[in-house]
């Protein structure tokens, strides 16, 4: 017995942009983790990095944001969808 935590991890399905994920949801912690981030929970295991969310509105735009890969830096540069924000910054110089 060495780990701190003993989740209990459980399999639920969340519905993200109209597609079917896989989640992981700690009945012990109500925590939900992130699958793609720590695969270990799928097998009930701790994930040794993962992204923990404590409500699953978090999670779903978090695995959205998967699709865009925004952290990791594949070779994925096909997503090329800029999103130009426009930096309406309103100048009140008179
Ligand atoms: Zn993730």
């Amino acid at each position: 017995m060495s780990s701190r935590w003993a989740p209990k991890w459980e399999l639920l399905n969340v519905t993200v942009n109209g597609r079917d994920e896989v989640v992981c949801f700690d009945k012990e912690t109500k925590l939900y983790a992130c699958p793609r981030c720590g695969p270990e929970c799928m097998k009930g295991g701790i994930p040794s990095s993962s992204s923990y969310f404590f409500n699953r509105e978090d999670l779903i735009s978090h695995l959205n944001a998967h699709r865009y890969a925004l952290w990791s830096k594949k070779k994925s540069r096909e997503v090329t969808e800029e999103v130009e924000e426009e930096g309406e910054e309103e100048e009140d110089e008179e």
